[in-house]
Order: structure tokens, then C-alpha cells, then sequence
């Protein structure tokens, strides 16, 4: 008799404490000089072959061969040559039924993930690659989200008709709005002098619903894995040749450190594209979370749920982790609906980073919640929001607060917030910024993500006056730009994106998803406007600081009638604002506000008015402590930063 899906629940449950459940021992194809051994983990599997073939797919068999078990339920086959390029998969039988699957530990693989391939790792390297590392960390992280494919994919960014949408368009250099050497430069030199210096890549390991064969435009977000150890197909130029995707996402990596950025790699490690894995194949219900009746567990609204509080599961993604940041660089981690993962597993992640390349050297954060309930085990507890002190303090989390809060709900269209219009929301603001008085290294700062509305479209639902609607979009930067946390932005952001109103792209085409490289001419004030912010943000210590206590340092002196206005001291060095005040009027009349007493007796300049956030570059005189007027203007809809001497 075979075991339904509650019965296997219940088999894992009770062989929990059992040996082959803990094996910490190596896994996957190892290749050294004149050898190459193939070590597969299923204590539940009856039988196990290896075969060989000489492509991805199709081609000839080359060798098959028996595979012995041992006591902790691995599965090994030692072949006396390096098989480096040779592809393969498992023929497993599990309850007397036989099946075929792919390498869990797979480091390579053909077309569409198909076959796994031996790789001996080293090949891949791109010159130098051994060596190279991160840049240097500014005072502040400034985190911008990536789509590879829409990076590159419009032709008026200038990029090489053969590299576009693909890892390759990230190592050329010297890009110009529609290839014209005398325009704006484009590409990875735009994002610098934007200032941003931080990418988060959204997911690029292979995923399962673009057809790595088919249509070269085909387009998808990429939140469904299937081989989570593998660069996805679809982005390099040959998805056929399995060396090939490894060997140009190094390079992409590289080419972005060496233009002065570090990297975040989304990861979704709490679901994957279907059912029918690798992991599920070689494991039958280990990996996936059931109800106790055997019903799949949906918590992800994406089909299943990875069980992460399994040991072999946990010991599974972290080993997917740490072989990201060893092999390929990565400089952190975007956990995609973290929620659905365990405090144990996140924090044993961060501690075994910490570990390895020194105290939050990789950052980590993630969605702190879920799409709807689901069945972890008893005993282990989700890394929610409402879990948030059961969670390492390095470990941070998307504020959705501050993001709903500065313009309107991402469930909503027509609702608005602090800025378009939404009337009582000022506490909400200032205890937002202040991230709740939680640590300042727990928060992402964002008002846009690949989800929902872009800003943009957001704004345009609720306010049909352009001029306004760009200095609300303006108004909203400020605010989390002026927020404690990481600044976050969706790419283009900054240039008014717009995805025609659609609030959930994940499978649009590109023509819609693609940045339009057009629009940094067009909306050249809003680049240059987030250009300075971004800039002064660097430049104040207080807000770039990740302490717990960072949030004493501010004071709110004022939150109500459409006006928050807070004061803030961290000193730092001698180019930075150690003294700041910071005031928002989400109305669209211009305020008289009144300096508090303390600190009319102090000297200050305007760092930021408005839509002019360049001030600071220039310092306008410093307002001296005999003659400066009590009252300031605070511009309608807009936002007044003053930097404080002494
Ligand atoms: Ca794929």
C-alpha cells in the first residue's frame, strides 16, 4: 500500500530524531581531477541509478550506474574520471514506483532545468573572479530593485541588440539613451549617479515559467523556482550549455561591483513553481507542508508551502544561501514572503553569515508576513512582524506601514494617504519614521516595490493635477528618505514609472514591465530631484545609523493638521548633518511653521525646500542666531530639511 500525503506526514513526523535526518555530510555531483562522486539524499527511496547523457537534452545515454546507500539514507556513486559537463539525472524508485528527477544539490543544468550537469565550479570563474569583491559600504545603503530582463530589454537604454534582457547587457559599459554617445548615459553609469548602490536582483535563479526555448521575449517576475542552486536560463545567451548562464551571471555580479555596487539577491525559498520538483521527487512530502488531513498547505497563494522547519529542508536552504554568497558573491538576501519561513532558520542564517564574512557584512530582510495561513509544525514560529522579537535584530523587514501610510493602501486604489490627500494620518507618519521605536537596522523604508502600483500610478488614481501629483511623488520620497531603516526603490521610481495602471505585472509583457530609458529625459527634474535627496540622505548621520537606540535621537515636535515635523541629532563628521529638522505639509497651501526655541539659538541652514533637494550641495548662508526670523515657509505639499549647527 502506498502512503497518502497524511500518512507520509506522519512518517516524517515520527522518523524526525532519526540519523538520516540529521546527515550534515556533502551532497550533490563532486568533481575533483580524475574523479567525480554523486551523492543524492533520500532515506525513503527503495533504489537509486544515475544516468549519464552527453546534452541537456535529447543526445545519447552515456553510462548508468546502481547507486549504494548508506546509513544516513545518501545515495553514492564514485565514477574514476572528472564527468565535468556530462549531464544526468536520478532514477529513483519510491514505493516500488520509478521515477526520474533532476539533482536537488544541482549546481548546473541544461535547457529549462530538464537534466542536471556536472560542473567542476572553477570553469566558470570570469578572469580574476577568485579575487574580486564588494565595493566599500557607503554610510547608507540605498537599495534599487531589478528586473534583469527589464533592465536592458528596451532599445532606447543603447544596449547591443544581442545582450538585451539578458546578464550580459550588465557588463557593457558606456550606455546612452537611445545609443546616441552625446545623450544621458544609461545602464549601470545612470544608477550611479543617481546614487543608489545597492541591487536587488529579483529572482534569478531558474525558475519555471518561462520557456528557456521558446519566444526570447517571453517575460515573467521569476517568483517560481524550480532548481534553487542554478542561475535561470532564460537571462543568459545560451540556456543550452550549462556553463554558460553560471559563467555570465558571475560576470553580471562582478561587472556591478566593479561599477560600485553591491548586490541583493531575491530569494524564494518558501514555495516553488509547482509541485512536481526535484524536491519533491527525491522526497515525496519531506519538503512541502501538509494539513494534518493531508490537504497541500497554501500559505504562499502561490500552490505549496516549503516545509523550512524540517531539518534537512533548513539545512537545504542554507547551504542554498551560503553557496550563493560563497560562489557567486551575492551581498545579501531579499527573503520573498518571509513569513512563511521559521525565526530558527532565519536567524541560524544570519548568524552563520555573520559568521562567515563578519557582523551584518551580508544583508538580510524579507517580507515579514504571508499570502494566508499555513501549516508549519508545531513548535516553530514565523518570521511575522507580529514575531518580531523572536527574530535576530540584523534581520530586517519591509515596512508596510510607512508604505500604506505616506499614500494609500496597495489593496486600495482609490485609497490615499499622508500625501494625496487622506486626512488623520500624521501619528501614523511619525511613528513610522521613527520605525516604531524598534532598531533602525529592522526596517526597509519604501513607498514602491514590483508589487501593486508602481508610485506613480498609485498617485494618479487619486490625484488628476500633474504638477501636484509631482510634488506628492516628491513629498513621498522625502518622507522615507528622511525615514530610520534602508531606503528601498522600485527601479524607475525616480523617473515616474508607469505600468498603465496594472497592479500586478508578474506575467505582463515586457513591453509593459520594461524600464522605458526614454523617461530619464523626460522626467529629468524627478531624477534629479531623488539624485539630491539621495545625496543628502548620506549625508546625515542620524538617519544612516542601524542602532537600536537611533530612534531616541528623534523628536517629534509636531503631528497634526496636515503638518509632521521632527528634530533629530547624531553628530558625525565634519561634511555631514549631525543636527537636523525635518518638516512635511501634506496640504497644498503653503505653512508658516515656527522654529522651537531651543534651536533658535542655533545657527542653521536649508539643506532641502520643496522640490529643490540640491540645496545641500551649496549651503545657503547660514542664517545667523541675531537675525534669523522665528518662522519658516513650509511649501505646500512638499517637505523643509534644515541642517542645525552646534
Ligand atoms: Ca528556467
Amino acid at each position: 500500500m502506498k502512503k497518502t500525503p497524511a500518512e507520509w506526514k506522519r512518517y516524517y513526523e515520527k522518523h524526525r530524531k532519526d540519523p538520516a535526518y540529521q546527515y550534515r555530510g556533502p551532497l550533490g555531483a563532486e568533481v575533483l581531477k580524475n574523479q567525480t562522486t554523486f551523492r543524492l539524499w533520500s532515506p525513503v527511496a527503495e533504489q537509486v541509478r544515475l544516468v549519464t547523457y552527453d546534452r541537456g537534452d535529447g543526445g545519447e545515454i552515456l553510462f548508468t550506474a546502481d547507486m549504494d546507500k548508506g546509513p544516513e539514507g545518501v545515495w553514492t556513486y564514485t565514477h574514476p574520471a572528472c564527468l565535468s559537463g556530462t549531464y544526468y539525472l536520478y532514477q529513483m524508485q519510491i514505493e516500488g514506483e520509478i521515477l526520474e528527477s533532476t539533482d536537488p544539490y544541482g549546481k548546473a543544468c541544461g535547457v529549462n532545468g530538464r537534466r542536471s550537469m556536472v560542473i567542476d565550479l572553477k570553469q566558470t570563474d570570469p578572469p580574476g573572479f577568485a579575487k574580486e569583491k564588494a565595493p566599500d559600504r557607503e554610510a547608507e545603503d540605498v537599495i534599487y530593485e531589478l528586473h534583469v530582463k527589464e533592465f536592458s530589454w528596451d532599445p532606447s537604454g543603447g544596449f547591443l541588440p544581442e545582450v538585451r534582457g539578458t546578464y550580459r547587457a550588465f557588463t557593457q559599459e558606456d550606455t546612452h539613451l537611445n545609443s546616441d554617445p552625446k545623450a544621458e548615459e544609461t545602464g549601470l553609469s545612470y544608477l550611479k549617479k543617481l546614487g543608489v548602490n545597492t541591487l536587488q536582483i529579483m529572482p534569478m535563479y531558474d525558475y519555471g515559467s518561462v520557456d528557456e526555448a521558446g519566444e526570447k521575449d517571453a517575460f515573467n517576475w521569476g517568483y517560481d523556482p524550480m532548481h534553487y542552486n542554478i542561475p535561470e536560463g532564460s537571462y543568459s545567451t545560451d540556456p543550452y550549455h550549462g556553463e554558460v548562464r553560471i559563467r555570465e551571471a558571475k560576470k553580471m555580479i562582478a561587472a556591478m561591483h566593479r561599477a560600485g555596487f553591491r548586490v541583493i539577491m531575491d530569494v524564494v525559498y518558501n514555495h516553488t513553481y509547482c509541485l512536481d520538483t526535484c524536491l519533491q521527487r527525491t522526497m515525496p512530502w519531506y519538503f512541502y507542508r501538509l494539513e494534518k488531513d493531508g490537504t497541500v498547505s497554501n500559505g504562499s497563494c502561490c500552490g505549496n508551502d516549503i516545509a523550512s522547519e524540517r531539518a534537512m529542508v533548513r539545512r537545504y536552504i542554507e547551504d542554498s544561501v551560503l553557496y550563493w554568497a560563497r560562489e557567486y558573491h551575492m551581498d545579501g538576501f531579499r527573503f520573498d514572503l518571509m513569513g512563511l519561513l521559521d525565526t530558527e532558520l532565519m536567524n541560524e542564517i544570519r548568524e552563520k553569515l555573520d559568521a562567515l564574512y563578519g557582523p551584518g557584512e551580508k544583508l538580510i530582510y524579507g517580507e515579514p508576513w504571508a499570502a494566508g495561513d499555513t501549516a508549519m509544525e508545531k513548535g516553530s514560529v514565523q518570521a511575522l512582524k507580529e514575531n518580531e522579537e523572536r527574530l535576530h535584530p540584523g534581520i530586517g523587514m519591509f515596512g508596510d506601514d510607512l508604505r500604506d501610510g505616506v499614500k494609500g493602501s496597495v489593496f486600495e486604489e482609490l485609497d490615499a494617504g499622508f500625501v494625496n490627500g487622506k486626512e488623520d494620518q500624521e501619528e501614523l507618519i511619525a511613528c513610522a519614521i521613527r520605525g516604531f521605536g524598534r532598531a533602525a537596522s529592522r526596517w526597509i523604508a519604501y513607498v514602491s516595490c514590483h508589487d501593486n502600483l508602481t508610485l506613480w500610478d498609485k498617485l494618479t488614481c487619486t490625484t488628476e493635477d500633474i504638477e501636484l501629483r509631482k510634488k506628492q511623488n516628491c513629498l513621498a520620497a522625502a518622507i522615507y528618505f528622511t525615514s530610520l531603516g534602508r531606503p528601498f526603490l522600485l527601479s524607475g521610481e525616480e523617473f515616474l514609472r508607469t505600468k498603465e495602471g496594472e497592479d500586478n505585472s508578474y506575467n505582463a509583457p515586457i513591453t509593459l514591465n520594461r524600464l522605458d530609458w526614454k523617461l530619464i529625459r523626460e522626467n529629468a527634474d524627478m531624477v534629479s530631484y531623488y539624485q539630491g535627496l539621495i545625496g543628502l540622505r548620506k549625508h546625515i548621520p542620524l538617519l544612516c545609523s542601524k542602532e537600536a537606540d537611533a530612534c531616541d535621537h528623534m523628536e517629534i515636535l509636531h503631528a497634526r493638521g496636515g503638518v509632521v515635523c521632527y528634530t533629530g541629532e547624531l553628530p558625525g563628521d565634519a561634511d555631514s548633518f549631525g543636527g537636523i529638522l525635518v518638516a512635511y505639509n501634506s496640504l497644498e497651501e503653503d505653512r508658516a511653521i515656527t522654529l522651537p526655541g531651543k534651536l533658535l539659538k542655533k545657527p542653521w541652514q536649508v539643506l532641502l525646500k520643496g522640490t529643490d533637494s540640491h540645496l545641500w550641495e551649496n549651503p545657503l548662508p547660514i542664517a545667523s542666531t541675531e537675525k534669523q526670523p522665528e518662522k519658516l515657509c513650509l511649501p505646500g505639499c512638499g517637505c523643509l530639511i534644515l541642517g542645525i549647527r552646534g
